[in-house]
């Protein structure tokens, strides 16, 4: 079977000759569930951009369930990421006039979903992150940490083939932090694919694998077993 994300020696230089990626390999299989951890300046804004189909490295390649994005053109490529990507970040990115549901909703907008589709899709996902109860709140009338599981459920709403999250609990408490990770466990214990995107290695360490990276280099990438929950 195809992995869900393959980036063979991806290079991405930005005018002025700065070499964010240099010769970046990573695998990431169906049902994975990773942190790729560096500090600030190291690549993963740069990473992510390239594996969410945001942008295109300048040599290399980048495959998403089988198809290679450096052969798509935009409007192929758009489609390729709404069917297959779902991205959670930092400060949650929900907009403000809108309900629970309706935001969960909006990600489904470019998947070519039937609008009657969309309103139980998105009921469903709220289910998944514990919030089918806030559906009526808006932003607002919601905590920090609720907020995020309601980003976290619009990006679960299409079933995506990986969930791209990046820095996730970097705008919430420990507590919210706290539980927020343990969503994403929860959910990666039921199939979803996860790649967590931080300069955090205190939450690496929490997760079975980790992908480390520094001046555009991946400088390790180590896997742990879990067994019950607890890491080995
Ligand atoms: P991180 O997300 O780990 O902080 P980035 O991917 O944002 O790292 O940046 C990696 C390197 O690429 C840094 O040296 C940064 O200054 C540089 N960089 C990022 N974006 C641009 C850009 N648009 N133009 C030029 N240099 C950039």
């Amino acid at each position: 079977m195809n992995p869900v994300l393959e980036i063979q020696h991806a290079t991405r230089e930005y005018p002025g000759g700065v070499r964010a990626l240099d010769d970046v390999c990573l695998v990431i299989d169906r049902g994975e569930l990773l942190a790729i951890v560096g500090p600030s300046g190291s690549g993963k804004s740069t990473l992510l951009n390239l594996m969410g189909t945001l942008d295109r490295p300048t040599t290399g390649t980048v495959t998403i369930s089988g198809q290679d994005i450096t052969t798509l053109d935009d409007r192929h490529l758009s489609a390729l990421r709404a069917r297959e990507i779902g991205f959670v970040f930092q400060q949650f990115q929900l907009t403000e006039g809108l309900s629970a549901a309706e935001n969960v909703a909006t990600g489904l907008l470019y998947a070519g979903v039937p609008r009657r589709q969309r309103g139980p899709l998105a009921e469903a996902a709220l289910d998944r992150v514990g919030l089918a109860h806030r559906r009526e709140h808006k932003p607002h009338q919601l905590s920090g940490g609720e907020k995020q599981r309601v980003a976290i459920a619009r990006a679960l709403v299409n079933d995506p083939a990986l969930v791209l999250a990046d820095e996730p609990t970097g705008a919430l408490d420990t507590a919210n932090s706290r539980a927020v990770l343990e969503l994403l466990r929860t959910l990666n214990d039921v199939g979803v694919t996860i790649a967590l995107i931080t300069h955090d290695r205190e939450i690496a360490e929490t997760l079975p694998r980790r992908v480390e990276i520094l001046d555009g280099r991946i400088t390790s990438d180590c896997s742990t077993t879990m067994t019950s929950g607890v890491l080995t």
